[in-house]
This record gives structure tokens, C-alpha cells and sequence, in this order.
């Protein structure tokens, strides 16, 4: 659909190709300096019990603040973060700006919740990568309240992720959560292999659950699966409470994320945050994002 000629050895854009290539280097440099500047964010999810409403955790889900207060959701950043080889730094800046945040989570969710970070696959295969997390983990102070949240992806075949970092994460009591669990390409004989602790079912099994018998199927097959290999089961992205009426009437998942219960939430005013390079407000600092 995008055509482009050649003159004179020079690639002549069109209007189109030009606006992505403009959109991919403004991203690209305002993630480099947001970088430089630290400018992340995380707006925190709660993982709740959907028969209790209590709050077993939090995810943290990383934004990025653009010079001129718009905020990103990590759709738009985080696949050209491990692109550019930038996405073990955001890690530990993520990791970083949870701590910095650690007594507004105590606050507001309860003293002790849980903490899920997302780790992407690639980064997962990265045993020098993991490792200094690792570390980083421990030097928390509390590494047993961290849940690393891969996809399936990572637990395809014996990985360094499995034989080397796995064992330390476990030995530090970090726990291992199977994100967008569904979708991915893990087998069943990979998962016979795998040790984590908790599997979050894709949200694509979760949308109008009430009214989809096969996802209701494919439902209670990951529940047994769960009960079986000793995993926790989560459904993600609730929504409306049809859906959760089902989860509670028909199955034995305990527990569920998604905007039902809550939107991620920032807990501080980003307006007045002290990195803030802007003054403008462009309204959309307290939107939902997803
Ligand atoms: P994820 O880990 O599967 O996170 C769930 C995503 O679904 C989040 O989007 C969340 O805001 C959204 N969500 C939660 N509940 C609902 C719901 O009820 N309905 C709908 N429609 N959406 C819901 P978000 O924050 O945009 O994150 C997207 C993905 O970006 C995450 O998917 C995760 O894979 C990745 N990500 C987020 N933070 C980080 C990070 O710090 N590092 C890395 N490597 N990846 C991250
Ligand atoms: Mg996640
Ligand atoms: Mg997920
Ligand atoms: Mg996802």
C-alpha cells in the first residue's frame, strides 16, 4: 500500500511513510531521554479476590512522560525499547521507581501486597540481564515480595531463563507469574517443565466469558491445569460484571485483574512531580491507558 520511488539513489517517501517514520524517531528520542531523565512512571494495577475484594497485589505498569506531559502507555515504547537495547535499563528503572513509591503502595493497597514487574521474553533469555536484576532484586530488601511476570514465550524450550535464573529467582523468593497465558507458543510438554508460581489467563478467554462456551471450556482446562501443576490462576482484564459473575458462579479461579475493579492508578500527582519538565497540562494525565 505505501509506494515509494527511488531518485537518484534517494528513497522519496510518501505522506504516510513519512508520518511513521517521524512518529518512530520522535518516540524513539523522547525514550532515549526519558531515559537520560528518568522519566517513567508506573501506574499500579491491583490483583484482586474476586469473592473477597481483597487485594492480593499489584502490577506495575511502566508509562513514559513526553516532554510535553503526555503520557505513553508501554504499547507504544516498550517493543522499541528491546529493539534499541534499552529495555534492561527501563527494568531497573521501573524497579527504581517502585521502591521510590514503596510506602504509597503500603498505603494504599495494604502493607506487604505483592509486586509484579513485568519482564519481557527476550529479556528473560538474558542470563547477564537477569542476573543483575536479580541482584537488584535482592538489594530491595524484600525480594519475596516481587513477582516477575513473563509470557509463555520465555518457557519454550530449556532455556538459560530456566536453567540458570529461574533457580536464583526462586532461591530469593521472587516469584514467577505466566503472563497472557494462552496466546503465547508453549506446549503442554514445555509447561511440564515449568516451575511458577502463578498463570494469568490472556484476557482475549476473558471478554464476554458469560456468553462463549469454547472460552468457557478452554477456561476450566487451564483451571485444572493450574490445580494440577500447583499454579495460582488469574484471569485478566475484567471488565464488566457479567464476567465476573461467571467467574464466581461457575469456576474456582480466586483470583482476577482488570478495569471492574480497578484502572492502573498513579498514587502520586504527576503534575507536581519534581521531574515534570513541563507545566502544560494536556488533560490526560488521570485518563485510564491501556
Ligand atoms: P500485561 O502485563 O499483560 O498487562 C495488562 C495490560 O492490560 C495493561 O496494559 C493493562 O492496563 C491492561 N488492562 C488491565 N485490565 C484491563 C481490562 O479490564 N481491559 C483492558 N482492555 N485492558 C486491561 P498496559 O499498561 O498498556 O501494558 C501493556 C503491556 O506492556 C503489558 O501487558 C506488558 O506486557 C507490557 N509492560 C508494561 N509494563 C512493562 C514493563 O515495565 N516492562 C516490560 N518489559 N513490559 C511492560
Ligand atoms: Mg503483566
Ligand atoms: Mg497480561
Ligand atoms: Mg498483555
Amino acid at each position: 500500500h505505501i509506494k515509494n520511488e527511488k531518485k537518484g539513489g534517494a528513497v522519496i517517501f510518501d505522506s504516510g511513510m513519512q508520518r511513521e517514520a517521524l512518529t518512530r524517531m520522535e518516540i524513539e528520542q523522547s525514550l532515549r531521554l526519558a531515559i537520560l531523565d528518568k522519566r517513567f512512571y508506573c501506574a499500579f494495577q491491583p490483583k484482586v479476590d474476586i469473592r473477597t475484594q481483597q487485594v492480593r497485589g499489584i502490577e506495575a505498569l511502566v508509562r513514559l512522560r513526553n516532554d510535553d506531559g503526555v503520557i505513553q502507555a508501554p504499547g507504544t515504547f516498550v517493543d522499541l525499547a528491546i529493539e534499541l537495547g534499552l529495555i534492561d535499563e527501563l527494568t531497573h528503572l521501573v524497579l527504581a521507581e517502585i521502591m521510590r513509591s514503596i510506602d504509597l503502595i503500603d498505603d494504599r493497597f495494604g502493607t506487604g501486597v505483592s509486586i509484579s514487574i513485568n519482564v519481557a521474553a527476550k529479556q528473560a533469555g538474558n542470563a547477564a540481564f537477569m542476573t543483575s536484576f536479580a541482584r537488584a532484586l535482592e538489594k530491595t530488601g524484600c525480594p519475596a515480595r516481587f513477582i516477575v511476570e513473563v509470557t509463555e514465550d520465555a518457557f519454550v524450550a530449556k532455556t538459560r531463563f530456566q536453567t540458570e535464573v529461574l533457580p536464583v529467582l526462586r532461591s530469593l523468593g521472587v516469584g514467577i507469574s505466566i503472563d497472557d497465558f494462552g496466546i503465547g507458543y508453549s506446549s503442554l510438554s514445555a509447561l511440564a517443565d515449568i516451575t511458577a508460581d502463578e498463570i494469568k489467563i490472556d484476557r482475549s478467554f476473558i471478554v464476554d466469558i458469560h456468553k462463549r462456551p469454547r472460552s468457557q471450556g478452554i477456561l476450566k482446562a487451564i483451571e485444572s491445569l493450574g490445580d494440577a501443576l500447583g499454579m495460582t490462576v488469574i484471569a485478566e482484564g475484567v471488565e464488566k460484571f457479567e464476567e465476573l459473575a461467571y467467574l464466581q458462579a461457575a469456576t474456582r479461579i480466586k483470583y482476577a485483574q482488570g478495569f471492574y475493579f480497578s484502572e492502573p492508578v498513579f498514587l502520586e500527582d504527576l503534575e507536581s512531580d519534581r521531574r515534570a519538565v513541563s507545566k502544560r497540562s494536556t488533560g490526560s494525565i488521570n485518563r485510564p491507558l491501556q
